[in-house]
């Protein structure tokens, strides 16, 4: 049975500067299952990544509740677009990061970190720096050092948007498997409607700033090899993709479009 591990209820948010007030987020309500691979889309600037800073408890939203069902307090892990890794520590200091600033850092976490290095192919380059390190590689590391927090929900704010395409799609479909794999909840912003398609099992379309919820999209593909870069191949893909493209593209029309 599907159980509800994060509920978003009616969340409203406006940013306030001297400029007078940014209405980013509207009315927006959802719910996010366990194990649940959850993207997000909408037209830039709309209020992607406040939702996503609301959901990680950096901002407080000005009406309506975040509630986690799971547990009082559910592990976060944040990924972003930059990588963030520290130039000057090598790969390892940079994975046993979060554990060090928590004090949390034991033999288990170096074991776990140890494994998801060799898992994920990076085992060979732990004494390197960032700076030797391909971008695929780099956020690939940065993946490691959230997973080592043990999160119970990861967020990823387009977290492959730095990559140049052809690396984007390996590290996507790389990360997507590694996700999957763990069976850990995430949700994903992207504006690639591809990746939401390919990575996700449902996507959350928003309309234009103020962000309300424009649509709840399942995403089912008959496929027997369900990994990110053959989910571009199901038979669905192409109407998913046209009906996402028209959701969006309505969105930067003016009313007469
Ligand atoms: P998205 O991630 O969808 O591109 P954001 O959530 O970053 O959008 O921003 C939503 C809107 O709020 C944008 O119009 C942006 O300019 C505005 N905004 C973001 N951060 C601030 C801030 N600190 N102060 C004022 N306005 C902001
Ligand atoms: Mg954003």
């Amino acid at each position: 049975m599907n159980q509800t591990i994060l509920e978003c209820k009616n969340i409203c948010f406006s940013y306030h500067n001297l400029n007078g007030e940014t209405k980013a987020l509207t009315n927006i309500s959802f719910q996010v299952n366990k194990g649940e691979f959850l993207a997000i889309v909408g037209p830039s600037g709309c209020g992607k990544s406040t939702l996503l800073s609301i959901i990680a408890r950096l901002l407080e939203p000005e009406s309506g509740e975040i509630i986690f069902h799971e547990q009082e307090n559910l592990k976060i892990g944040y990924m972003l677009q930059q990588d963030h890794l520290l130039e000057w520590r090598t790969i390892w200091k940079n994975v046993l990061l979060g554990p060090e600033i928590t004090k949390t850092l034991t033999k288990q976490k170096e074991d776990l970190a140890l494994k998801l290095l060799s898992d994920y192919g990076l085992i060979k380059f732990k004494d390197k720096k960032p700076s030797e390190l391909s971008g695929g590689m780099k956020q690939r590391a940065a993946l490691i050092r959230t997973m080592v927090m043990e999160p119970g929900l990861l967020l990823l704010d387009e977290p492959f948007s730095a990559l140049d395409y052809q690396t984007r799609l390996m590290v996507s479909a790389d990360i997507g498997n590694i996700i999957r794999a763990s069976g850990i909840t995430a949700i994903l912003i992207t504006h690639d409607l591809s990746e939401a398609i390919s990575l996700s099992d449902r996507i959350l379309v928003l309309t234009k700033r103020p962000a309300t919820i424009k649509n709840n999209i399942p995403v089912h593909l008959s496929l027997s090899d369900n990994s990110p870069l053959a989910a571009r191949n199901a038979p669905e893909f192409n109407d998913l993709f046209t009906l996402l493209w028209k959701e969006i593209s309505d969105e930067y029309c003016g009313e007469n479009c």
